[in-house]
């Protein structure tokens, strides 16, 4: 039985990532400021005897004694992370580095959760780890894009200089039960669009394509990462690499809805990426993950669960007038 330390873990991905720790049998403590986490989310794991639940901003000095710590605290929709970009610099940065010097003070290793923006608006396609991106530094979405990169250097000059233990996962657009319909992001929306009669809100042509990983096989490539040797340090792609346009999301949501909504077209957000798709050759062959459940099989899964979420949508506690409030897609 380990003790695991979860940054963010009231929101989608922690959630999911504390379940699944807890049922495999360790002790797990969930840290989170709750700006764009809900406490609801956690609502079944309270009683369990192993869970504890910290209230706690990561871009101040934390002190907690851990094996490992997963570090997902940070906001992830471009609605959000917009909605305030100095504090998600902020915890992208200064976050990182406090769980870094927590790490090396107590010899536990840290599983950081980078993301598919460092590669920006890519040149190469798919994305392979050796990629080294094209991101725009001024731009709307640098505050994520930016703090992402500057928290992977720190991971690995941590690792370079003191030999601390890191493992550094790149991830790519996930969905799946849990995801917020407030937050903007394309699968959430699309489904609670459809659901509820309405239009879909399509950002340019609709040809850019993404690349959609369901939340279990996520969770289970980060379990894999987690439990490898001290020497897998990454970074490591972890994303389905199954590519498709937004238009042929849109279609398939529609179909499994049942749904006879319209699409309506606004333009693309500033920066917004046209293609992205993960190159898994790496994970695959130092571990043999690859993702299982297919798209339909989890939109499936996901109108299931945001059919009961519609009704009753929860807001982050952030106030939206404290930067730019843009709407956009990962
Ligand atoms: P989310 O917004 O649902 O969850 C983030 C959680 O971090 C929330 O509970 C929030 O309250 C908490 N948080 C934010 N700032 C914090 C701070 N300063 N201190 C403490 N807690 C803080 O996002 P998610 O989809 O669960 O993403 C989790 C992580 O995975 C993020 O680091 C994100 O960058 C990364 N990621 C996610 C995706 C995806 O598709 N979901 C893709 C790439 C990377």
């Amino acid at each position: 039985m380990k003790t695991i330390l979860v940054t963010g873990a009231a929101g989608f991905l922690g959630a999911h990532v504390c379940k699944r720790l807890l049922a495999d049998g360790h002790r797990v403590i969930g840290l989170d400021n709750f700006s764009t986490g809900f406490r609801a989310n956690l609502v079944p794991l309270l009683d369990h005897s192993s869970f504890s639940l910290v209230k706690h901003d990561i871009t101040q000095p934390v002190d907690i004694v851990a094996d490992y710590i997963i570090n997902l605290a940070c906001p992830a929709s471009p609605r959000w992370y917009q909605a305030d970009p100095i504090q998600t610099i902020k915890t992208s940065f200064l976050g990182t580095l406090n769980l870094l010097e927590l790490a090396q003070k107590r010899g536990a290793t840290l599983l950081h959760a980078s993301t598919s923006e460092v590669y920006g608006s890519p040149f190469e396609h798919p994305q392979k780890e050796e990629y080294w991106g094209n991101v725009n530094p001024i731009g709307i979405r640098a505050c994520y894009d930016e703090g992402k990169r500057a928290a992977e250097s720190l991971c690995f000059d941590f690792h370079r200089v003191y030999g601390t233990s890191v493992k550094v996962v790149r991830i790519f657009n996930t969905y799946g039960p849990l995801m917020s319909v407030a937050d903007g992001r394309v699968v959430s929306t699309f489904v609670a669009q459809a659901l509820k009669g309405e239009p879909l809100t399509m950002f340019g042509s609709g040809l850019q394509t993404r690349s959609f990983c369901y939340i279990d096989d996520l969770v289970e490539g980060l379990c894999q990462v987690l439990w490898s040797s001290e020497d897998v340090v990454g970074p490591l792609n972890l994303g389905n690499p199954y590519e498709v346009t937004l238009l042929e999301l849109a279609q398939k949501i529609l179909a499994l809805t049942g749904s006879e909504s319209k699409l309506v077209f606004d333009p693309l957000p500033q920066d917004d990426p046209p293609q992205r798709c993960p190159d898994i050759t790496k994970i695959k062959t130092l571990l043999g993950w690859s993702p299982v459940v297919s798209l339909e099989d989890g939109l499936a899964r996901t109108i299931e669960y945001l059919k009961g979420e519609i009704s009753h949508v929860q807001s982050p506690s952030f106030s939206a007038d404290k930067g730019i409030f843009k709407q956009g897609i990962i």
